[in-house]
């Protein structure tokens, strides 16, 4: 059977497709294929465009491995098996009137799968989600159940709080949580310049502030998340026609133009920037964060030094107008909380994240490329899950903790079970 990430751009056919429903059934896969020189990859929902998941051999899928495990309601805590998508992880809490701090803008992915590549949503009091865990186990790849916290092997959970699945099989991860709590959102239209002169207000004075630059205009959609005590309001119709009409349906018919004739993706950016309108929603956090995205894209996204947001964002607009790149996709820019996980991209900086998207059958190498050379100049680090031209050599200079976490990887799976050829090259 044939497997696609969601962005369509690896396709890849697994020898076996094997869905655990059990510790100790993933703990006699791994022996087994040890044994038997197999190799393993596990799958969350295939949300990453880099080839983390791709494998010819064993693919294993945690689809029937969710749900939560045991919450404590004193503590503010829950244990929950790592194939949990987010949506359902959500849904589970709210029930025990709990909830995740931050989340990304979607909650299609597994929270595991989710932890694996540092994903992260805005607000600079927030670190990656991989900041929320106070304890997690794996099945390394000798088939060894590790269970590691801050106190619990420390050095091993901070390299399993970002592992890219090469440590071993997650299976269980233990949440710091936050009492179930209403956000306002608000979505106005503003200037880039004025944005960039208010940038440190509006991260500072709401609790989640991101915003949306359309290039080839000086247009910006800003979003701005806020707790509130009040109910939820206009999340019916209004939100559905903003998620699906709005952001998925005219967006849609826009991008599949802009693929058709890519010289107006100029023009269309312009159109985009043009219509964003001013909304307010307010409903539960875990409702309010996640987002419909129907319309597919390429993606890539860098970390940088917070302090270097506004030199990196006049380069990119200046390489854009000058090289008439042809893009209608607008650059997410979002502000994240330093951290002290081995290889996180926010490892040592408070950061700031600028995503840059192409309509999926459009031309995105040259503008990727050309963005990526910018984040670099600056220090930037890629989104592991991300399109990026990063190689063991850039990872190792970019990231204080490569070599550290190359060893902890060679001590916990010395034979290779969940190498493919991609992190092969990345980390061996
Ligand atoms: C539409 C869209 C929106 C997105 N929005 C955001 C966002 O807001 N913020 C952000 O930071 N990122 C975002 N991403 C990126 C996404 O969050 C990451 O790529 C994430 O890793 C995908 O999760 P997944 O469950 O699909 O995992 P997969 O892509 O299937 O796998 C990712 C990694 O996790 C590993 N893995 C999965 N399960 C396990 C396990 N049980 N044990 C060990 N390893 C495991 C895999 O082997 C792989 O290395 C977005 C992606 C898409 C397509």
């Amino acid at each position: 059977m044939k497997i696609k990430n969601w962005g369509r751009n690896l396709v890849f056919k697994p020898d076996q497709i094997i869905y655990p429903k059990t510790e100790q059934e993933i703990i006699q896969l791994v022996k087994k294929a040890g044994a038997a020189n197999k190799k393993i990859r596990v799958i969350g929902t295939g949300h990453s465009w880099t080839p983390l998941v791709t494998t010819d051999d064993i693919l294993v899928s945690m689809n029937n491995y969710q749900g939560i495990i045991e919450v404590d309601s004193i503590s503010q805590t829950a244990l929950v098996k790592a194939g949990t998508k987010l949506k359902l992880l959500g849904e589970l809490l709210f029930k025990e009137r709990l909830a995740m701090e931050n989340l990304g803008d979607i909650d299609e992915q597994s929270i595991a799968g989710a932890i694996s590549t540092g994903t992260h949503g805005t607000g600079i009091i927030f670190g990656t989600i991989s900041t929320q865990i106070i304890e997690m186990s794996f099945i390394n790849g000798k088939g060894e159940k590790i269970t590691c916290s801050p106190k619990n092997n420390p050095a091993i959970f901070r390299a399993a709080q970002i592992s890219l699945g090469a440590l071993g099989i997650i299976t269980e991860i233990r949440l710091r949580l936050v009492p179930a709590y209403n956000l306002k959102y608000e979505m106005r239209k503003g200037n880039l310049e004025e944005t960039l002169n208010k940038l440190n207000i509006y991260k500072t004075e709401n609790r989640n502030f991101e915003f949306y630059w359309f290039p080839h205009t000086m247009a910006v959609q800003l979003k701005f998340l806020n707790q509130v005590e009040e109910h939820p309001r206009n999340v019916g119709f209004a939100k559905t026609f903003n998620d699906v009409v709005v952001e998925n349906g005219i967006f849609g018919l826009l991008s599949r133009i802009s693929r058709a004739f890519p010289a107006f993706a100029p023009r269309i950016s312009k159109i985009c920037g043009a219509a964003i309108s001013n909304n307010i929603f307010v409903n539960h956090s875990h409702l309010i964060f996640a987002t419909k995205r129907l319309v597919k894209f390429y993606e890539m996204e860098y970390n940088i030094p917070a302090e270097n947001f506004e030199a990196v964002i006049k380069e990119m607009v200046f390489s854009i107008n000058a090289n008439k790149y042809r893009v209608h996709f607008p650059v997410e820019c979002r502000f994240v909380r330093g951290d002290d996980i081995t290889i996180s991209p926010a490892n040592g900086r408070d950061s700031a994240y600028i995503a840059i998207h192409m309509y999926k059958g459009m031309e995105y190498e040259r503008y990727f490329q050309a963005m990526e050379k910018i984040f670099r100049k600056y220090g930037g680090r890629p989104h592991y899950g991300k399109m990026n031209y990063f190689g063991k050599k850039d990872f190792e200079a970019a990231y204080p903790g490569w070599g550290e976490f190359m060893g902890i990887r060679q001590e916990m799976d010395p034979g290779g079970v969940f190498l493919n050829p991609y992190l092969r090259s990345i980390l061996v």
